[in-house]
Formats: C-alpha cells, structure tokens, sequence
C-alpha cells in the first residue's frame, strides 16, 4: 500500500466508502458523474472530442451537460432515489479544470446541499498548479490525473497539442508543459493530504514498456494508487486503427507494477454522467436534458 503519511484517518474513512479507491467499496456504494465540464485544453490521439473523455469513460456515449444549478438538481434527485450514493465525480466529458468555473459552482452548491457528500475530480492536469490550492482549500480529498509518459518527444505522438494560457503548443514542447504540471499538481495534492489515483492509458508500441517507469515517478510523487487501463480506440481519433488493448496484456503490466503501488483492477471505464454502482449504469433513468456536442 501507498506510504502517505499525510493522509488522514477521516479522509481513510472516507475512502472505504469510496468505488473507485476502494474494491470493498464497489459493490455496496454508488457514486454518479456530473456532466459539468465540456470543454478540454489539450487533444490525446486516442479522443474524437465526439464521445466522453477517455480520462473516465468508454467512447460510443456523449452525455448532456448541465449548469451548476442544473446540476445541484440532479444530485438532490439522485440521491433521494439511491440513498447510497457516497461520492460525486466530475469527469468531463471534457476536463474538470478546463471548466474550472462551472466545477467548483457545481461543487459549493451541493457541498452546501450536503457537507458529508465525497468529491472526486478527473484532470489531465494541465490546469493543476493553477488550481491545486483551490481543490485543497475546497476540502476534495480524491482527484485522478492521466498520467501517460514522462518524456516529451513519447508524449508527441500520444498529445497532438496542449492549450496553455491562451496559447497552443504542438509536439514534445506541448507535452513537456502537460507533463511538468501534471508531475507537479501530484506533488502538491499529495503534500495537502488528498488522495491521487493516476490513470495510464496502456497504448501498445507506444508506452506500454515506459508505463513501470511512471508508476514509480508518481509513487514517488505521492500517488495513492494507479489505474491502468485499456487503449479503447475511438472511430476518428489517430489511434482508431490500433487494437484494443487486451486484458491478458493488462493484467500482466499491473501485475508488474503492483510491486510498486497499489493498482485498481476494477474500473469500468464509465460514462461522463454516469450513476450508481460501478458497472451497473443507471445514468439514462436521470437524464433530464437534451444531448450536447462536448465543445
Ligand atoms: Fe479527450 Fe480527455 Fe484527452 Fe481532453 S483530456 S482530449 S477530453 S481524452
Ligand atoms: Fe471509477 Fe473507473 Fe468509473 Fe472512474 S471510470 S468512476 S475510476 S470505475
């Protein structure tokens, strides 16, 4: 198990009730996405932009978006209907910190609806030194961060470019900036006590060997447990040709990266409004609004 000292017991609790952080957890609690965030900073080669982010979810679905209002209203409707609901994720189906404004409204409104309610945000980083101290001060204790290499010119052929304080960057340039913040919002979250669950999109030929290495950097970093998961490739994304990660390849690259940190083995690549028990999606039940194009 991770060594992070810093974590405390009340945020352990926490977490036992937690899906995704906890494998006891996953049968007994449900936790729902909020569709809040459409917008995205950075473009990987295995998205389309027509589906939810591969951070946290499978292609073929797009999901409504709501505002925070919209989605205070949600929530309250959820929760009187699955009373063991514990945690409320924001995953896209863009990114989390992309629409920063409309997550952290969404959050305050339910925070103040219900304090004991868990919180858990999906990023890919970009925007983590900005807005780390803000999740920190906010009280989220669990945030998961794609982490897909450490090396720029690698990261060239996974990220086509990364918007960055109004400016584009292609290649390893834009990958060395979305790498540098990632590291260093993992850092920092860890050091505040919030528990860092890292996903790795596992891309055959092009970071499957690397990814031992990264498991390690983000151990070191503070990480508490790590999410590989399977290439799904998306019609229209650079990568729509390449197979789909197998399971057997999967488990064998967890096995070797259990020595050292934790891995999940239980993700279901959900839906950006996905709701309920993991693998038992009831999102359509609630769904009150038109569909939407991410942006
Ligand atoms: Fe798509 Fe998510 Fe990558 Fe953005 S971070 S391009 S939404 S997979
Ligand atoms: Fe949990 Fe994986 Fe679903 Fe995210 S995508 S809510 S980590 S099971």
């Amino acid at each position: 198990k991770s060594d992070n000292r810093k974590v405390s017991q009340d945020v352990l609790n926490k977490t036992d009730k937690h899906p995704c952080y906890s494998f006891e957890a996953h049968h007994k609690y449900a936790r729902m996405h909020l569709p809040v965030a459409p917008a995205c900073n950075i473009s990987c080669n295995y998205c389309n932009r027509k589906y939810d982010c591969s951070n946290e979810s499978r292609p073929g679905v797009t999901s409504e978006v709501l505002s925070p209002p919209e989605a205070l209203a949600k929530y309250k409707l959820v929760k009187e209907r699955i009373p063991n609901l514990s945690v409320v994720g924001i995953a896209g189906p863009g990114d989390a910190l992309a629409n920063w404004a409309n997550t952290r409204k969404s959050i305050e409104l339910i925070q103040q609806a219900d304090p004991e309610v868990i919180f858990c945000l999906s990023t890919n980083g970009l925007m983590l030194p900005e807005f780390a101290p803000e999740i920190v001060e906010m009280g989220i204790k669990h945030v998961t961060v794609t982490v897909n290499c450490l090396d720029p010119y690698l990261g060239a052929k996974i990220y086509k470019y990364v918007k960055y304080k109004g400016q584009r960057y292609e290649g390893s340039w834009g990958a060395g900036i979305l790498i540098n913040n990632q590291l260093e919002g993992i850092k920092y979250l860890a050091q505040f006590g919030v528990l860092v669950k890292v996903n790795i999109v596992m891309i055959p030929g092009i970071n499957d060997s690397h990814i031992p290495e990264v498991v390690r950097k983000v151990k070191e970093l503070g990480a508490f447990i790590t999410n590989i998961m399977p290439l799904i490739p998306a019609d229209g994304s650079v990568f729509a040709e390449f197979p789909q990660t197998s399971k057997k390849e999967l488990d064998k690259m967890r096995d070797l990266c259990q020595v050292d940190l934790q891995q999940m083995r239980h993700c279901k690549q959900c839906r950006a409004d996905a709701i309920g028990l993991l693998g038992d999606d009831r999102s359509l039940e609630f769904s009150c609004k038109e569909k939407k194009e991410p942006v």
